[in-house]
C-alpha cells in the first residue's frame, strides 16, 4: 500500500485534509516542493503547486494525483474541488498552519468545516517505517558512517571544529547525500560538555571531541555521534567513557518489539546514576528519526507508559554525561525494530576509546 492509500484509509466518507506541511507534502506524494498544498479526499487526491514545480511534479509524484498549478489563489481552487466533490470537511495539519493560514481558511472555505487532526493521522502512518523507507535510511546511515571512518583521518592537531563539521558534510554530500540532515556538532575540550555545542572556529581542545552529524538521503535522515579523544585519555575519562557505553549497549541488547520506551530510558539512566555520574544525563535517550530529524517516538523518561517498541521504528539509542565547564561524552546509534521484532543496528562503526 502506498503513504497516500494508507491516509486516504484513515479518511472518513465525506472528509478531506489540506496538507500544508514539506515533510508531509513529501510523505504522502514523493515530492519534494516548496510551495503549494496536498489536496486529500477519500477516493482522490490533488496536488496544488506553481508552474515552476509542475513538470517535476508530474514526473516524481505519486501518480494517483492530479497535478494542477491554479492561474489565481490556491485557496480558491481548493474551494472548488471541495464543492464539486461534496466534501463536508477538511482537516488540516495542527502543527503547521499558521493563525494567519488557519483565518483565510476559515474565510475561503465557508462551506466545510475546517478543523485539526490530520498531523496527528500522519504523524502515526510515518512512525512505521516501510521497506523503502527503510532502505533510504540505512543508505543514509551508511553515508555517515564513511565519513566518520573519513573525519578520523583528517583529525590532526592545528584542525579547527569547523573544518571537521565542514569536512563531514563535503563527505556526505560527495557520496550522494542531499546534504546534512541536521547543523553538525563538533565540540571539543570543554565544549564537549554541552550536548548541542555549535562547531567554533578554533583549533581542537586535548580532551573528549564529539561530532554528532547524520546525512540526508532519499528524503530521509541518519544520526549518529561519536566521541573521541584528542591526545591522551586519562582513568578518569576513560571510566565516564566506558560507563557511557555501558549504559548504550545496556540500552542496545534490551531494545526489541513490545519493550516500554520509559524502561529503556530508564535502564540506561539507571546505569549511569549508580556509577556516580547521578544528574549528569539531562538529555532522553533517544528518538525516533525518518523524514524530520526528531519524530515519534520518544525514549525517555517521560514517554507515556503504554509506549512500546514496534516492528517498523526507527529510533537513535544516545546516552551521554556531561560534567559542567569540564568535559562530555555521547554515543550515539541509530537502530530499526525488524519485523520479526528484534534490533537492527544500522550504524557500524567502531565504539573503542580513539585517541588522536
Ligand atoms: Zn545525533
Ligand atoms: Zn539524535
Amino acid at each position: 500500500m502506498t503513504h497516500l492509500q494508507r491516509f486516504q484509509k484513515r479518511l472518513d466518507g465525506g472528509c478531506a485534509a489540506l496538507i500544508s506541511s514539506a515533510q508531509n507534502r513529501f510523505y504522502l506524494s514523493g515530492f519534494h516542493f516548496d510551495d503549494g498544498y496536498l489536496l486529500v479526499l477519500p477516493d482522490a487526491a490533488f496536488l496544488l503547486t506553481d508552474f515552476r514545480y509542475e513538470e517535476a511534479a508530474e514526473k516524481t509524484a505519486d501518480p494517483a494525483f492530479t497535478v494542477l498549478s491554479p492561474k489565481g489563489a490556491m485557496l480558491g481552487a481548493v474551494a472548488e474541488i471541495l464543492a464539486e466533490r461534496g466534501a463536508k470537511s477538511l482537516l488540516f495539519e495542527e502543527n503547521d498552519v499558521t493563525f494567519a493560514l488557519y483565518r483565510r481558511l476559515q474565510e475561503k472555505l465557508t462551506a466545510v468545516s475546517v478543523t485539526g487532526g490530520a498531523a496527528a493521522i500522519l504523524s502515526e502512518l510515518r512512525v512505521l517505517k516501510d521497506a523503502g523507507e527503510l532502505a533510504a535510511i540505512r543508505r543514509a546511515q551508511e553515508i555517515t558512517d564513511a565519513a566518520f571512518s573519513h573525519i578520523l583521518g583528517v583529525i590532526r592537531p592545528g584542525v579547527r571544529e569547523l573544518d571537521v563539521a565542514l569536512e563531514l558534510e563535503f563527505f556526505m554530500r560527495r557520496m550522494g547525500a542531499e546534504g546534512a540532515a541536521f547543523d553538525t556538532i563538533a565540540v571539543s575540550g570543554t565544549a564537549s560538555a554541552l550536548p548541542h555545542g555549535v562547531p567554533r572556529d578554533r583549533v581542537l581542545e586535548k580532551g573528549f571531541f564529539t561530532m554528532d552529524f547524520g546525512a540526508r538521503f532519499g528524503g530521509y535522515c541518519a544520526d549518529m555521534t561519536r566521541t573521541v579523544v584528542i591526545g591522551r585519555a586519562d582513568e578518569e575519562m576513560k571510566r565516564l567513557y566506558h560507563t557511557v557505553l555501558a549504559a548504550q549497549e545496556t540500552a542496545l541488547s534490551r531494545a526489541a518489539a513490545g519493550v516500554s520506551c520509559r524502561a529503556l530510558d530508564l535502564a540506561a539512566r539507571e546505569l549511569i546514576d549508580g556509577a556516580g555520574y547521578e544528574g549528569c544525563f539531562g538529555h532522553s535517550l533517544g528518538h525516533g528519526v525518518g523524514i524530520d530529524i526528531h519524530e515519534a517516538p520518544r525514549l525517555s523518561r517521560t514517554a507515556p507508559e503504554d509506549a512500546v517498541l514496534t516492528p517498523g521504528h526507527v529510533v537513535t539509542v544516545e546516552p551521554g554525561i556531561y560534567l559542567k565547564g569540564k568535559y562530555g561524552c555521547r554515543i550515539e546509534d541509530l537502530i530499526a525494530i525488524t519485523p520479526d521484532g528484534r534490533v537492527e543496528n544500522l550504524t557500524k562503526s567502531t565504539k573503542e576509546l580513539i585517541e588522536l
